[in-house]
């Protein structure tokens, strides 16, 4: 790995220290669990929580470690690096998200269980209907005498089962002009049992290739009661909210992109060393020494463009152009990486013995999540050109 100008001791101790581990506790539970579409187990959650995983973004007084979306990005890259799951877990605890949404009183009640890994959120933005246009969202929030009515249905609900609370995105009115479709949406915490769906919710699992570790849900909500206080932020704006923090759940992805790809060009290095063809170790061939090359030089030119990206938003300033470029970038090129590190294992890459078969199915997700790539390339030629259709 080159070294960046940006890369400080510091942050290189954080990135070699998330590398150790990720080696060490998470690599291993990985080749073991995706095989059977396991769980991230307990104890792994907990050895995330100890190493402070959950607590990178929030700030010290809530006991988290109050590093930037720099050092959360690098963390990230090292985890997705053993498992794409264990990398997005910590994103359900560090939620600078539910952070902007939270009154100070909850924070403060909040956060440090957050920090302690007994506090992670599933998202429920997507509905059957409703995927990269989010502001059409139809699921309803009625305003009851002693709370919330909650109607409509979700999809792609993530961790529904395993969270400690679900961040629903819910319509509480609509507007009529049809202009301005993202008002009117809010945000509401459901609190439930870790393992089972929140009272009155019911739901299925999505049967996905891949993004093991982990349940995705479809769910139905049917008249479900939540309390007044289950709104978060103000009403009808959580559309707000969510967008600010798109940059970091770029950059966040991108770096998942990244780890992807790095763990099948190191997947595919040692074996061109060890297998040999022809008399010879197949890494003696020019064709897979070029290849390697271009898979080499590929991740790093996505990984110094994030590192650009982290360092725009931890020091404020504007990169929704750069954060889509780099979710675009590192998405595209960690599919065509981990396909290529699968090649260069021949039939043996075509197998569940090897891990680059996980890094290929999961590096495919990261083209679809947070925003597909065309809807980044919708964002990034809007910048260039004007918005589509003016
Ligand atoms: C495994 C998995 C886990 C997920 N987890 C969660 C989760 O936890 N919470 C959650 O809320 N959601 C989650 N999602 C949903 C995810 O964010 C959506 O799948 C994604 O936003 C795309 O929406 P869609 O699937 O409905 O595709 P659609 O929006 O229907 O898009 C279909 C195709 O049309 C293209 N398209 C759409 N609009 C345009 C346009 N304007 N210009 C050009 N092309 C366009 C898209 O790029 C795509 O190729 C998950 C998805 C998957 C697959």
């Amino acid at each position: 790995m080159t070294d960046s100008l940006l890369l400080n001791e510091e942050r290189q101790m954080i990135r070699d220290t998330a590398r150790d581990f990720t080696l060490k506790e998470v690599l291993p539970v990985a080749n073991r669990l995706d095989p059977e579409q396991g769980e991230i187990p307990l104890e792994l959650r907990q050895k995330l929580t100890d190493m402070g995983y959950f607590g990178i973004r929030l700030p010290e007084k809530y006991g988290g470690s109050g590093l930037g979306c720099f050092e959360y990005c690098l963390i990230t890259e090292q985890l997705a690096r053993g498992w794409m799951s264990v990398s997005s877990i910590i994103a359900r605890g560090n939620g600078t998200l539910t952070m902007d949404l939270l009154s100070d009183e909850q924070k403060n009640r909040l956060m440090p269980k957050v920090v302690a890994g007994e506090y992670l959120g599933a998202m429920s933005l997507s509905e059957p209907d409703t995927g990269s246009d989010l502001a059409s969202i139809s699921c309803r929030a009625e305003k009851t005498i002693d709370g919330w009515e909650i109607t409509g249905n979700k999809y792609w609900c993530t961790f529904a089962d395993g969270a400690d609370y679900i961040l629903l995105f819910a319509r509480t009115d609509v507007d009529k002009s049809g202009e301005k479709p993202h008002l009117g949406i809010s945000a509401f915490l459901i609190e439930k049992p870790r393992g089972k769906l929140p009272l009155g919710v019911s739901g299925s699992t999505i049967p996905k290739i891949g993004y093991f570790g982990w349940n995705t849900w479809e769910l139905a909500f049917d008249h479900v009661r939540l309390p007044h206080d289950a709104l978060i932020g103000e009403e009808g704006k959580a559309f707000y909210a969510l967008a600010k923090g798109l940059d970091e759940a770029r950059a966040h992805t991108a770096a998942r992109s990244i780890g992807l790809a790095q763990g099948g060009l190191e997947d595919a290095l040692a074996y061109a060393q060890e297998r040999k063809q022809f008399g010879k170790p197949i890494a003696a061939f020019q064709d897979l020494r070029f290849k390697l090359a271009r898979m080499a030089t590929d991740i790093e030119a996505a990984r110094q463009l994030l590192y650009y990206v982290c360092s725009c938003i931890d020091t404020g300033q504007r990169c929704d152009k750069e954060a889509s470029m780099v979710k675009y970038f590192a998405s595209e090129m960690a599919e065509r990486v981990t396909s290529d590190a699968l090649q260069i294992l021949g039939g043996a890459g075509y197998t569940k013995l090897c891990a680059v078969e996980r890094h290929w199915r999961d590096a495919r997700l990261t083209k679809i999540f947070e925003g597909t790539s065309e809807i980044q390339l919708r964002i990034i030629s809007d910048a260039l050109l004007g918005k589509e259709g003016r």
